[in-house]
């Protein structure tokens, strides 16, 4: 009999051998991209463990299917079995247009607190504007719940504003020239808590996975006391006592080992830490590309940094995400339900099933992750694909066979 997973004193995962995952199937492509992924991990966890470990699927109601059967977007059946089950995956839900939620994942995200959203970005042979693809393999860490994303805000002219205006002004002495009668305004927190726990996260996720580096994203030279706080923070979080002795930043590197990771190395150092400012990071993903592994960043410069690393390997075809709170985890594809062609069994389901090979690694199951990986990258290296994979590699004057979604999924499968 499947069990459920459970969360261990001290946060740890107990994950059965035969374990119960939850899953929403989507809105618009989920149809398509669901079984997809279902079918490749199944014939991925059977490959490497024989029969000793399955996964049996609870599919869980959410966007528009939810709706017609419940009523509801997002039942509460659906966020309490989460909860339950631990962990989930799910595909792209359609944003109600003048419903009473939001967003469907912003929702799924607060009742979970599922304060870190993490997206690895890695080459697996698909078409790319760089000339080195295969020096990118990223994991970017974007805190979830904090910054300009609280969406506390006032437009121009309102009362709210001038109120904030004339308080600013008056109580604080912020000159009239700086902020003047027709701004908007809004608000950006920098929480310590909150940094804190999400680079904390960030830190023993890379520790764990034996990553390289880790880099504090920011943009402090301008934004002191939020973004360079952030970097501040995250400097405290690694000289906690569980990190002494294996994370080592680059000032210490420097001074005492002249800079050489090998050497610290020697001594128990696992991982560096550094940070950079948000701009040059841009332009360092282009320029330095391979000098980077896990970024770590607030909420704003999160959401840029992983849609420009993914356009580094291609775009968000093959961009796996998951959003992790403390335990609790939901994986799912980054990009949307793709109306226009739900139900044609055309697009690339990659991104849910690197979706779930993340899963998987997140599980403990890491050699059934790495046959997904090996699977997908040997059947790109056939130049199999689907439509999208097909129309990059042709602008690099690659030939490409297409195939439909079903169709790619089982040739992962068989290039496993
Ligand atoms: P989208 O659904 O991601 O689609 C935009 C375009 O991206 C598609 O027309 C297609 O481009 C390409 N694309 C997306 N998924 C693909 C796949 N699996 N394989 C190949 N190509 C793919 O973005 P949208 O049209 O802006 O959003 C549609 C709905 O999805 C909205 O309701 C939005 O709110 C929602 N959404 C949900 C999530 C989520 O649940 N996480 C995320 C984003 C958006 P080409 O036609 O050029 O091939």
């Amino acid at each position: 009999m499947a069990e459920r997973i459970r969360i261990e004193e001290g946060g740890k995962l107990s994950v059965p051998d035969r374990v119960v995952i939850p899953y929403i199937q989507g809105d618009g492509v989920g149809v398509d991209i669901t079984p997809a992924m279902q079918l490749v991990v199944d014939a991925a966890v059977s490959k490497a463990y024989g029969g000793g470990r399955s996964i049996e699927w609870l599919e869980l109601l959410a966007g528009e299917k939810a709706k017609e059967r419940t009523g509801e977007y997002l039942p509460e059946d659906t966020v309490e079995a989460i909860r339950e089950h631990v962990v989930a995956i799910k595909g792209p839900l359609t944003t109600p247009v003048g419903g009473g939620i939001r967003s469907l994942n912003v929702a799924l995200r607060q009742l979970l607190d599922l304060y870190s959203c993490v997206r690895p970005v890695k080459w697996y042979g698909q078409g790319s504007p760089i000339k080195r693809p295969e020096l990118v393999d990223y994991v970017i860490w974007r805190e979830n719940t904090d910054d300009v994303y609280i969406g506390i805000e006032w437009p121009a002219g309102s009362a709210e504003a001038k109120r904030l205006l004339d308080f600013l002004r008056g109580e604080l002495g912020v000159p009239k020239e700086k902020l003047p009668d027709d701004a908007s305004i809004g608000i950006k927190p920098a929480s310590e808590e909150k940094s804190k726990r999400h680079i904390r996260k960030a830190l023993r996720w890379a520790l764990e996975n034996g990553r390289r580096v880790a880099t504090l994203m920011h943009k402090g030279n301008i934004q002191k006391f939020t973004e360079g706080y952030f970097s501040r923070w995250g400097y405290e979080v690694a000289a906690e006592p569980e990190f002494q002795g294996r994370v080592i930043t680059e000032e210490e590197l420097s001074q005492r080992y002249e800079g050489d990771m090998e050497r610290a190395k020697a001594e128990g150092y696992k991982l560096l830490l550094n940070d950079r400012i948000a701009d040059n990071m841009f332009q360092q993903l282009l320029t330095r590309t391979g000098d980077y592994d896990v970024i770590i960043a607030m909420n704003l410069n999160g959401d840029y940094i992983s849609d420009a690393a993914a356009g580094l390997v291609g775009g968000l075809g093959l961009a796996p995400g998951a959003n992790i709170g403390d335990g609790y985890a939901v994986f799912e594809a980054t990009h949307g339900t793709a109306p226009k062609y739900a139900g044609k069994d055309k697009v690339n389901p990659g991104s849910l099933i690197l979706s779930a090979a993340f899963m998987l690694d997140y599980l403990g199951w890491k050699e059934a992750a790495r046959l997904i990986e090996e699977g997908l990258r040997r059947t790109l290296a056939e130049r199999i694909g689907t439509y999208d994979l097909v129309r990059e590699w042709k602008k690099e004057g690659i030939e490409g066979h297409e195939v439909p979604c079903s169709a790619f999924a089982r040739a992962i499968v068989d290039h496993m």
